[in-house]
């Protein structure tokens, strides 16, 4: 559809002091070459499931691959009597997967080395896209995790969950979400395209989707403590190694969501760590869109997340308050809030950059 937008939506405000306690933010993406792992081994008497290495897109992801934990560990149970499990790790990946585990009538533990708030899932910006990350999974497969995701986030809307529909404009097409317009037709509301963005100093055409914006700092938490009312008890507890996973843990069904961890954790050459800068500017209700280009802003109830670097191979999360200034300035000149910026060399959008952002879901049939 080709529709003429002339109205202007709110400019927002990049007023931004990187100084100020909690203004900048650094998480690292637990990026997975290849594929993201969800599959099972059976090892030192466990039943172990992993689901790790989703990069950019384990919240979006979330539901889905806990749906086919829970497959996995239903079958398990057709041939074993376990009535415990252990989940490893507290981040979206691990709570999502505890509580679809609770369907199965189990008694689950939670082992995490890190607060709730100090887990990438928790400084994640929280739009629902399919982006930097890859599978090697069958299409089938993939078709399903992404629509029971992208369904069971939809249905949670005004429960409680911080979850929302947004419009998201963007002035060309929008990979991670392209790739699931065409993958499941249907799935979301059909992609705009606009002779201009309706925004101050922008004049070319532009793409128009609807989409999620799920915020961490409320999913996760209701989570938790939905978790907890459950029966589910977490435990401090940080493993140097499989080994003492083994020595540790009692359960026999072990649920490994790891993130970044699982590279030591499980040797796994494959993850590389793909660090993110954001910017947290003062919440400013007005701003109800979100918006992708040269990065990406997303407009939540806490704060306004300006965000868009990524740093493949840099996992440490040392704060870089100048980084996280110039995520806005850039941002702030595509309003024409600013002059002109050049762009980053580890920015989103920087060319170089390109491969990572393309979802490279080499699907099979
Ligand atoms: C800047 C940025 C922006 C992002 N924006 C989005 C977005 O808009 N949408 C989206 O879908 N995704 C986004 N992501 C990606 C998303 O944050 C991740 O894909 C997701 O958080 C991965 O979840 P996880 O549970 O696997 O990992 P984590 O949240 O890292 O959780 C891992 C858990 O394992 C535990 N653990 C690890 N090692 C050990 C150990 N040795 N012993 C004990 N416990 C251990 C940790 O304590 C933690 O509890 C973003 C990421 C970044 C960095």
């Amino acid at each position: 559809m080709h529709v003429r937008e002339l109205i202007n939506l709110p400019t927002p405000d990049f007023s931004f002091d990187p100084s100020v306690p909690g203004a900048c933010v650094t998480g690292v993406r637990p990026y997975r070459k290849g594929t993201f792992r969800l599959n099972y081994e059976q090892t030192s008497g466990r039943f172990i499931v992993h689901n790790y290495g989703h990069g950019g897109a384990g919240i979006s992801l979330s539901w889905g691959c806990a749906a086919k934990v829970k497959d996995m560990v239903r079958q398990f149970l057709t041939t074993s009597p376990q009535t415990e499990a252990a989940v490893l790790g507290a981040g979206v990946m691990g709570l999502t997967a505890a509580t679809m585990l609770l369907d199965l009538g189990l008694k689950i533990r939670i082992f995490s080395d890190r607060k709730l708030t100090d887990t990438t899932s928790f400084k994640a910006g929280g739009q629902w896209a399919v982006s930097v990350v890859e599978t090697a999974m069958n299409q089938q497969d993939l078709k399903a995790i992404i629509k029971t995701s992208y369904t069971t986030f939809k249905d949670s809307i005004g429960k409680g969950f911080g979850v929302c529909e947004r419009p998201n404009y963007c002035p060309k097409p929008a990979d991670g979400l392209e790739m699931v317009l065409n993958l499941l037709p249907g799935l979301l509301p059909a992609r705009r395209r606009l002779d201009r963005l309706p925004f101050q100093n922008h004049t070319q055409l532009g793409f128009l989707y609807q989409t999620l914006l799920i915020e961490p700092p409320i999913f996760l938490p209701r989570l938790k403590s939905d978790l907890e009312a459950r029966g589910v008890t977490f435990v401090d507890k940080k493993f140097a190694s499989k080994a003492d996973i083994f020595a540790t843990v009692p359960q026999k069904i072990i649920i490994n969501c790891t993130g970044m961890g699982a590279k030591k954790l499980w040797n796994d050459t494959e993850m590389v760590g793909v660090r993110g800068y954001l910017a947290m500017l003062p919440a400013q209700p007005a701003l109800q869109y979100l918006y992708s280009r040269n990065g990406y802003l997303f407009p939540r109830s806490d704060h306004v997340v300006i965000g868009g670097t990524t740093d493949r191979g840099k996992e440490d999360e040392d704060l870089n308050p100048a980084k996280c200034k110039e995520l806005v300035d850039v941002i702030a000149a595509a309003f024409g809030q600013l002059a002109p910026v050049p762009m980053p060399i580890d920015h989103i959008d920087h060319p170089r950059n390109r491969r990572l952002v393309d979802p490279r879901l080499s699907v099979s049939d």
